[in-house]
């Protein structure tokens, strides 16, 4: 038995706790199938907008969410600091768009939902956003300001949390995918992977979308994660063409610190399928155009696509399983970015004796067994 933790998969959430863990002094080696965040962690928008974002009777998400936000200019400077690069952490705000007068009443809905929840948001005539905005359509009707809503570049995210997790002293194993776990009677199982099994004192899933797919966890054991496929693409605008993130009821446009709009995403039960279709696109950039009409004449930089690791009930699993020393953090679906330092956080606490806060009840994996 190797001393420390062994992680299964290396996007933001697996980075981020190892390098937690590392930094309390645990030692942690970290078995990742391919490169490090390549995977949804890379695919993302990178918006941190749970004001913006909140669904209603969803109260304990936003709960999470708020609460990762409030740790996040911390986290962001404590990684920059250790990585030695930025991550291009923007804190403009965002701005909720209604486009066409049938929206305006169910961005009014929601906006006194947000009000109700006391979020810090502020009603704006079309007029209003557009002075903020010069680039929104004439179309624009009204709009919600959430100045609490952020962003960051999570491809420089994974990329800073990779070297931060390398200059702590991690030990890291790309191309090593794991192919079975092993229970035994005492004490974490251990997992075959790369011809060798691996046995360490404590062991964390953090496989994203796969995190089901591993055999040896069966029944009411295994973690129920499906892949809900996100299409997404990116626009090379002017650096000053916007500079808050965008939504409107079609898609959401994220600006880069590089002149970059991204905008995404579609939402789809497709499996595995990394196709990126004509439809998909098509809508993206449809309603990008009906925000931003300057968009049509600007260079279309990327497209491609992810899976969001959806649980059962759509929210995240994060904490100590009923097998000993084992422990999930998955299923952050449309919000693993924005949960990225809570997570890391509270799971490094918890599996090194922490009790876990009271926030995370309603996201222990014990929730689908008990
Ligand atoms: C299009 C799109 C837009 C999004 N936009 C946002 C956003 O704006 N804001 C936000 O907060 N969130 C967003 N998300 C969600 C966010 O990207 C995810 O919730 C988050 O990245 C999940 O991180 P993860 O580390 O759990 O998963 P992943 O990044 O998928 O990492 C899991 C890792 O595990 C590895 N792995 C899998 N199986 C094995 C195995 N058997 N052995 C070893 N390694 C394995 C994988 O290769 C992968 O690297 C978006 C997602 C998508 C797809």
């Amino acid at each position: 038995m190797n001393k420390g933790t062994l992680i299964i998969g290396g996007g933001v959430i697996g980075l981020a706790i190892g390098w937690k863990l590392l930094l309390r002094g645990e030692p942690v080696t970290l078995l990742e199938k391919g490169d490090t965040g390549r995977e949804a962690s890379w695919a993302a928008a990178g918006m941190l907008a749970p004001v913006g974002e909140v669904h209603f009777q969803e109260d304990q998400n936003l709960r999470l969410g708020m609460e990762s936000m409030r740790r996040y200019p911390a986290f962001v400077e404590a990684l920059e600091s250790d990585a030695g690069m930025k991550v291009d952490y923007r804190r403009e705000g965002g701005l909720s768009v209604s486009l066409h007068p049938d929206d305006t009443a169910e961005l009014r809905h929601r906006f006194e939902y947000q009000q109700a929840l006391e979020l810090p948001v502020r009603w704006l005539r079309g007029g209003e956003a557009q002075e903020m905005e010069p680039a929104l359509s004439p179309n624009v009707v009204a709009a919600v300001y959430s100045p609490d809503d952020h962003q960051v570049d999570n491809r420089k995210l994974v990329e800073a949390l990779k070297a931060a997790f390398l200059k702590a002293g991690g030990a890291l194993h790309e191309q090593t995918p794991v192919e079975r776990l092993v229970l035994h009677e005492n004490g974490a199982p251990s997992v075959l992977a790369g011809n060798r099994e691996w046995r360490h004192q404590r062991l964390l899933l953090t496989a994203g979308s796969w995190s089901g797919m591993i055999p040896g966890l069966d029944g009411a054991l295994r973690p129920w994660v499906r892949p809900v496929k996100g299409q997404i693409l990116a626009i090379q605008a002017g650096p000053e063409t916007l500079r808050h993130n965008i939504r409107t009821p079609d898609v959401y446009i994220v600006p880069r610190l590089d002149g970059r709009l991204i905008v995404g995403a579609t939402v789809e039960e497709m499996g595995f399928d990394r196709t990126l279709t004509v439809g998909g696109i098509f809508e993206l950039v449809r309603g990008a155009w009906r925000a931003i009409p300057a968009v049509y004449e600007m260079p279309l930089a990327e497209t491609w696509c992810g899976f969001r690791p959806g649980s059962r009930d759509n929210a995240p699993i994060i904490g100590e399983t009923e097998i000993p020393a084992f422990f999930i953090a998955t299923g952050h679906y449309r919000n693993g970015i924005l949960n990225t330092p809570v997570t890391a956080e509270v799971m490094s606490e918890i599996m090194l004796g922490g009790q876990p806060p009271e926030f995370l009840a309603p996201f222990s994996p014990l929730r689908f067994t008990e």
